[in-house]
């Protein structure tokens, strides 16, 4: 015998089918609650869709989500509690959109008060970082006790040279922020020991960098740069370098005269491959081989009378990494690599000489490079590593 299947719903008992049939009644109480209920939900919403509009970038982001988050909270505990007046007063009272102006300004109060802040406590180091700022706040009150400057994660466009006026700044930072050029005049910075510049949009490194005499940490990582200067020589107190995420395909030999104790060079174009394209030569000017050899045969001390042209041709020069001569334009490019020197196995130096005969003696030479270059008795106490 087959026995009755299941049934899978449970049938409603028929005392409460009048009731799904025919809608009760909502009372006057149940009524109210539910209109205010959707005038917060629909105000809520709206004003969600404008905050999210509006959202520019990641501070402007958590403005918004605290905000949104303080609003909601309100909204949602207990909106029957509330009259009318006061779901209304609290949403349109609170303005959750700002525009661009007003987040500049209110961005360059919270700096103001940071400097204040310094001023006040008579503090030496000074952090905006993070305060995505246009430009910089004053800072004259704090030209003769600032230390340290922090000016990270901004939206700096050019190189603030209100920095210039700090007489006793040692550490400034200035990385992730849209610079695409560093002036020549941050000599001015005379005191400055450690400058960080990474995670801009940096081509070129100023010679005027080179000149400061107290620098001992440079980081210009992750820009743009294809070349360094020779001059970066000059930096007699840089222990740290660090020129990752560029396009160098060599470093210039003058870094072999730095007392370096780190270097970091990943995420080049140093590979050997792409040293041909680094050292090809073109033939050297007329005008430079002349120069060289007025130059190099003393012929000034025959000719007394120098038209002033010629004579801005002759003071124009720089020095051959060879033989410290004078060299007139750009000479003649040859790459070296030296083994096992600041804690790499291999890195190709790229050496300038002022004439032919200077390149082919150079590059017969079979010594190491760091014995060439520090015949002129520069102290090797730093290097043995
Ligand atoms: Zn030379």
């Amino acid at each position: 015998m087959l026995e009755q299947p299941k049934l899978l719903r449970r049938p409603l008992p028929p005392k409460l089918l009048p009731e799904l049939r025919i809608p009760r009644k909502k009372t006057q109480k149940e009524i109210a609650l539910a209109e205010k209920m959707k005038k917060a939900s629909l105000l809520e919403h709206t004003l969600e869709d404008e905050g999210n509009a509006s959202v520019t970038d990641s501070l402007t982001f958590h403005a918004h989500e605290k905000r949104g988050r303080m609003f909601s909270e309100e909204m949602v505990v207990e909106p029957c509690a509330l009259d009318d007046d006061d779901v209304y007063v609290q949403g349109i009272g609170y303005k959750t959109i700002l525009t661009k102006q007003d987040e500049e300004e209110e961005l360059m109060d919270r700096a103001k008060n940071a400097v204040f802040y310094c001023l006040m406590h008579q503090k030496t180091g000074l952090s905006l970082k993070a305060y995505f700022l246009f430009h910089l706040p004053d800072l004259t009150p704090l030209v003769n006790t600032l230390v340290y400057l922090n000016l990270s994660f901004s939206n700096l466009q050019f190189f603030p040279r209100e920095v210039y006026n700090l007489q006793k700044l040692q550490v400034l930072k200035v990385r992730n922020n849209p610079i695409k050029e560093i002036p020549d005049d941050i000599h001015k910075l005379r005191t400055l020991r450690k400058f960080i510049i990474s995670f801009n949009l940096l081509s070129v490194l100023p010679t005027g960098l080179f000149s400061l005499p107290y620098l001992w940490y440079l980081d210009v990582a992750y820009n743009d740069i294809s070349v360094i200067p020779s001059e970066i020589k000059n930096l007699r107190a840089l222990e740290y370098l660090d020129v990752e995420g560029n396009q160098l395909c060599v470093l210039p030999g003058g870094v072999l005269k730095l007392p370096l104790k780190s270097l970091r060079v990943e995420n080049n174009f140093m590979h050997p491959f792409l040293w041909n394209e680094s050292c090809q030569n073109q033939p050297q000017r007329l005008t430079d081989l002349a120069a060289f050899s007025f130059s190099k045969n003393n012929l000034g001390q025959r000719y007394k009378e120098i038209p002033k042209d010629i004579q801005n041709i002759l003071c124009n020069f720089t020095l051959c990494d060879y033989c410290n001569g004078p060299l007139y334009g750009q000479g003649l490019h040859c790459i070296r690599t030296q083994r096992s020197i600041f804690r790499s196995h291999r890195l190709p130096f790229l050496f300038n000489a002022c004439s032919s005969s200077c390149y082919r003696s150079f590059m017969s030479q079979t010594a190491a490079m760091s014995q060439i270059f520090y015949r002129d008795g520069f102290e090797l106490q730093h290097r043995n590593w």
